[in-house]
């Protein structure tokens, strides 16, 4: 079987060739979306099965984020305005779960920072001093979200697990690559709070990426990279090495070995 968008996506990573990952992840987003991929594979998530549609949305995001790591600011602020109202219908018409309508602020939140959403519209006429306005905008997308995943928390039965399903986990994703190697990680227990008893369990994840997602997103924009996501780990296996920084970490995904740190590929001992 080929492989799906996704993982040609991140080969084209491996390749570093951001313009073709950009591509790939846009199309593992609609393909995903259309139910022939992915997550999406066999699932109808404008009905049924929509919130598995949050993976979909983070394709989206990962395709803004490598346009923008590839200086493509217009094509980046394209899919995340994509993003935007493909999160927007499956909050207001398709999705029923209080918190998955939550998530959906969060991603328009996360696609606003990836997107740069605002500066794109104003191109030609932005400045600096646009920067301060676009933050108070996205910062109120992120309120949304939280005030919505307060008000949804009191009635939830169990918001711990709720944060591995679907929507939760696909909102995760993307950030967490866009972190990936930088000074700026995303781990989970930093996103989420040490209490899931509490109201604020979920809230903080809103709130801990409008302080944390638009340095991560910077990371991106001056290295010019998006590095992989984790697959399948190990350390020190002195079977491979990278030909780069010369240790032993590596990192398996998408049918590739790279290093974990790197990731570039490594050499069979
Ligand atoms: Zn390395």
């Amino acid at each position: 079987m080929a492989r799906n968008h996704r993982d040609e996506a991140i080969v084209a990573l491996i390749d570093r060739d951001l313009a073709r990952a950009a591509d790939d992840y846009t199309r593992a987003a609609y393909g995903t979306l259309a139910g022939v991929e992915c997550e999406g594979d066999g699932r109808d998530l404008l009905g049924e099965n929509a919130r598995w549609a949050g993976f979909a949305l983070s394709y989206l995001l990962l395709a803004g984020a490598c346009y923008r790591a590839n200086g493509e600011n217009d094509r980046a602020a394209a899919r995340c305005r994509a993003g935007i109202a493909v999160a927007r219908d499956l909050q207001s018409a398709v999705l029923a779960d209080p918190l998955d309508r939550a998530c959906c602020a969060e991603f328009v939140g996360d696609f606003r920072v990836v997107g740069d959403v605002d500066s794109a519209i104003d191109a030609g006429t932005d400045t600096d001093g646009d920067n301060e306005m676009d933050a108070e905008r996205n910062a109120a997308a992120y309120e949304e979200a939280a005030d919505a995943y307060e008000a949804a928390t009191a009635k939830a039965d169990d918001p711990l697990s709720w944060a591995s399903e679907p929507m939760a986990s696909g909102a995760y994703r993307g950030p967490h690559q866009i972190a990936r190697n930088g000074s700026h990680s995303f781990e989970w227990d930093e996103m989420h709070g040490s209490d899931p008893d509490s109201l604020a369990y979920l809230a903080r994840r809103p709130r801990f990426k409008r302080s944390r997602l638009p340095a991560a997103v910077e990371g991106i924009v001056e290295t010019g990279y998006v590095h992989p996501p984790r697959g399948t780990t190990e350390h020190n296996n002195a079977t491979w090495r990278c030909p780069n920084c010369e240790r032993s970490e590596v990192n398996w995904i998408a049918g590739e070995t790279i290093c974990l740190d790197c990731s570039v590929r490594m050499e069979e001992q």
